[in-house]
Order: C-alpha cells, then structure tokens, then sequence
C-alpha cells in the first residue's frame, strides 16, 4: 500500500478497539455440480466428483510456499528496478507458465514508460469459455514490489513486505492458478503483478492508460492488497475501499454466501480507495475498481517495517481468504450482463 500518514493519537485510539479475531470458516467448495470438468492448457481432461472439489482449493502450504519466496530477504524489499524484484518477476511468470494462464501481452512482461529504471508489471491472461461474454474483461491484480531497503531496526535493513504486498500477490497468484487449471470462466480474466506502486500507483496508471487507449471492454477491476492477517471485526472478514462507489460488495456477498465483505470507516477516513491499483482503472473506465483489503491500521504493527515478515503473517488467513474468494471471483466472472454496476 502506498505510504500515507496517519496521526500518532488516532492509531493508538484505534489500537485500544476490543481484540476480536474475526472466525473464518473453512470455504465452501468452489463448485457445486455433480461433477466438475479438470481442463489444463494441453487439454487434458478429467471428471472430477463433487465431493472432490476442495481439490480446487488452496492451503496454508501453497500460500507459505509462494510467501516465503516472495519476502524471502534475497528479494531485498523487491525495490522496483532492482535484482530483487527481477527474481520475483521471474516466479511468477513460470508459475503463471506452469498451471495454465497465458501471457497478456507478447510476453507476461508489460513494460512500464513511466519510471526511470526498467521495471515491469507482469500480466497473464484466461480467456472466457462463453462466446458471447470473453469479450468482457476483469482485471485481477496486486502490486509486487515494495519498498526495498529501510533504516535498520535492530541490525534488520530488508523491508520484507510480506503484509504489504506478498500477501496480495500470492492471492491473485493462486485465483489465477485456480481459473488456468479449472477454466470455467465466461469473462476474460486478466492477471496483473504491478510494479512500482510504491513509488505513486505508476505500474497500473501505466497499465490502466494503455487498456484505455486499446479500448478494452473493461467490466470490473478487482485488486488485493495487505490480506496478511485477520481484521478485528466479527460482522465481516474483508472489506473492500470505496464501498459506496459500487454494488461490489453486495454481490460478492451473496457470490460467497455470507457477510464477508464490510465497510471499513477507517479505509474511509483515509481514502484507501485512491491509494491502490484501483484507482487508474476506476479514473480511465468508471467501471467497478475497489481493493479487497484485511489491514485497517490496527492489526498489524509492521507497515513499512523490516518486520514486515513472514513470521508475522497467518497463512491460514490468507488461504482461507482466497479460497472465500474463488466462489465471489466465479460468480462475478459468469455473471448476467451489467449485474456489477457503479453508482450513479
Ligand atoms: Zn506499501
């Protein structure tokens, strides 16, 4: 998330909220057909039983895999324009190669014109299996560098980023995993890594500014950002920013079958909405952009520190919130038309 500043007194009133860890039930199985359809890139095919569906499913394991890699300390703080960040880029693109999700562009690599040292967004695509509706995209995405290197804090100088953004990152990761293997998918999905957000949004302005121009059909854009660790809430377990802007949050509801996402008064307050990779999206289209976000300032101590670590995050919050989400991203991609709309 793009650094803002925020009053000392304000966040430690925040702090002093009653501790509630929102419960989080294991997910739903993301298909409930008798049988579900296994199609990879090559084709191959595979009936699968209904009560086989938590196949589909992430785990703690998977998220901890691409999360220790991510924030590992030899990606120092994934700087855009550095060798750290160029490894990051290159894992995703061979995860992206191994479970079935195809480049966007001639390559995965969209190259951004607007920073000084080279940098890129790394974008894949599924495309929809419904003639009548693949011409309609969602833009999936989460920014992947961070902030690299930091004044040290007790001899520790990386700036892990793990809350802000692997987290994000392993979540579009694993949505997009989910839809390359299983493609039920009417809408085209494109899966954007951004770069260089941490330097003020440049890697999806860039990105947002050339859909514009090429006159994508954009129907919605839904973005990840800081999804780490459980938000101190019981009525709901993700909130996404400028909530009144859209039914967004409607709709996934009832796509996920429960109250998941809320309203968070302190994303209000600090106008979260214009601080992430929605944004370009919502100012070039108007369509349906909003961040789906578990961070409100309270729970989690190490924003823009070193000790944004591994070791400080729940990976079983972060599967189990992707997995909630598989269902919300499903429906929302096969849908009935304009059933997602922006406010008037
Ligand atoms: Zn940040």
């Amino acid at each position: 998330m793009k650094k803002i500043v925020i009053p000392l007194l304000t966040l430690v009133l925040l702090a002093c909220a009653p501790m509630q860890t929102a419960s989080v039930p294991q997910g739903n199985a993301a298909v409930d057909e008798t049988t579900s359809t296994v199609s990879g890139p090559d084709g191959l095919k595979a009936e699968m039983p209904a009560d086989q569906a938590s196949l589909w499913l992430t785990s703690a394991t998977a998220v901890g895999e691409i999360m220790r890699f991510l924030a590992s300390d030899e990606l120092k703080g994934r700087d855009t324009g550095s060798q750290g960040i160029e490894k990051a880029a290159q894992y995703i693109e061979q995860f992206f190669q191994k479970h079935g999700v195809a480049p966007y562009y001639v390559s995965y690599r969209d190259t951004l014109s607007n920073y000084r040292k080279p940098a890129y967004n790394v974008v894949g695509v599924v495309e929809g299996n419904d003639p009548d509706f693949k011409g309609e995209y969602i833009v999936i995405g989460a920014h992947y560098d961070h902030i690299g290197t930091v004044k040290p804090e007790n001899g520790d100088y990386i700036a892990n980023g793990a809350n802000d953004n692997a987290s994000g990152t392993t979540a579009v990761m694993e949505i997009a995993k989910y839809f390359g293997r299983k493609r039920s998918n009417k809408r085209s999905l494109i899966f954007a890594l951004f770069s260089a957000e941490e330097k003020g949004l440049l890697g999806s302005v860039h990105m947002a500014k050339n859909m514009k121009a090429e006159a994508l059909n954009l129907y919605a854009m839904l973005n990840f950002e800081m999804v780490g660790v459980p938000l101190r809430s019981d009525s709901y377990s993700i909130f996404i920013t400028g909530y009144q802007k859209s039914n967004l949050a409607a709709i996934s509801n009832a796509y996920a079958g429960e109250n998941l996402i809320g309203f968070s008064p302190t994303a209000k307050k600090y106008g979260l909405f214009a601080r992430s990779d929605n944004y370009p999206f919502y100012k070039e289209f108007g369509v349906p952009s909003h961040t789906y976000c578990t961070f409100d300032f309270t729970n989690f101590a190490y924003y823009h520190k070193p000790d944004d670590e591994v070791a400080q995050i729940d990976l079983e919050h972060i599967a189990q919130t992707i997995n909630k989400m598989l269902p919300v991203v499903e429906g929302i991609a096969n849908g009935p038309a304009q059933e997602l709309k922006a406010t008037q």
